[in-house]
């Protein structure tokens, strides 16, 4: 595959995702705010001046950037994508943000004569490095049919939900099982903690049942073993929930759980831990219980 592809934010999931459409074939025009990694230049990647000039040199121009602030700066600001395109071009978007925001941004994009998709993903980090995101896509048949053999080359479990907004509401519907699963395998781990069982065992021994899950596996040894680095930072959960807890007041519905597992959030970045992997909500529920599920 030779096709001319755009990367605009290179950060922990930008870089591997753009390395694996190198390793793909693909030829890369990068911007960032930072200096892209030395590594892909090194594979023949060219480092642009601006959004502007990436989406002058490629056809399908992806977007990875924290928040929806960062994607509208990327796309529509002076030097942004925008100023860029030209008809027939195709505008992607997988960072995680305001489904209501990326209607309208899709809205000029089109007019624009260029689709756009709305493309976030989960999988973290390591589904990055591993080309095995989950990739949960909006927008029309024919852009996602174009873009799907460089959706191939990044994820797995690839699947058109419905029109632009669709893939960014999956994202947000998947923040909220990720966070209320975190919150209740922190909660069991504290229970069997303090009623003197090793929590490590006890994560072991519910791995085979019901009760399993990739939080329990993956956050629950993060909790045993207190490994917070991130992975996947509070803050960046903290806007994921938000765009939860508004649209769910957008949509006149109340998600009480949701409300909770954010105010956990809140707890722990008012502790100073904004930085640390979402595992580390267990730190909110350890604090309000004087007791922690393992030693450091
Ligand atoms: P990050 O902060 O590591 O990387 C973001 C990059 O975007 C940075 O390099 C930054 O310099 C760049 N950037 C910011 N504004 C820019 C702009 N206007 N123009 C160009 N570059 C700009 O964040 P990340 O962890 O890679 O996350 C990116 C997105 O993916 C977020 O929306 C996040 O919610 C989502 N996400 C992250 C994970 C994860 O585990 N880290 C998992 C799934 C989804």
């Amino acid at each position: 595959m030779t096709t001319k592809v755009g990367f605009i934010g290179l950060g922990i999931m930008g870089t591997p995702m753009a390395a694996n459409l190198q390793a793909g074939g693909c030829q890369l025009f990068l911007y960032d705010i930072k200096a892209p990694a030395a590594s892909l230049t090194a594979g023949g990647a060219t480092v642009c001046a601006s959004g502007t000039e990436v989406a002058k040199a490629a056809d399908i121009i992806i977007v990875m950037v924290p928040d929806t602030p960062h994607v509208e700066n990327a796309l529509f600001s002076e030097t942004g994508v925008a100023a860029g395109l030209s008809k027939g071009k195709i505008v992607v978007d997988m960072s995680s943000i305001s489904p209501m925001a990326t209607k309208e941004f899709a809205k000029k994009i089109n007019a624009l004569g260029c689709d756009y998709l709305d493309a976030p993903v989960s999988g973290g980090e390591v589904g990055a490095k591993a080309a095995s995101l989950t990739i949960m896509v909006g927008g029309p048949q024919a852009a996602f049919d174009t873009v799907k053999p460089l959706f191939d080359l990044m994820g797995k479990n690839i699947t058109l939900v419905g029109g632009n907004g669709d893939g960014q509401t999956t994202k947000v519907a998947n923040q909220i099982i990720v966070a209320l699963n975190i919150q209740a395998v922190a909660e069991a781990l504290l229970f069997a903690s303090k009623a003197g069982a090793d929590p490590a065992k006890v994560r072991q021994a519910l791995m085979g049942g019901f009760a399993s899950s990739r939080i329990l596996e993956v956050h629950g040894e993060r909790m045993v073993k207190r490994t917070f680095n991130p992975g996947f930072r509070i803050e960046l959960h903290q806007k994921d929930l938000n765009l939860a807890l508004q649209g769910a007041k957008a949509l006149g519905i109340s998600l009480p759980n949701t409300a909770t597992a954010q105010e956990l959030m809140n707890s722990c970045a008012a502790h100073g831990m904004s930085g640390l992997d979402h595992s580390a909500l267990c730190r909110a529920i350890e604090m309000m219980s004087n007791h922690d599920i393992a030693k450091a």
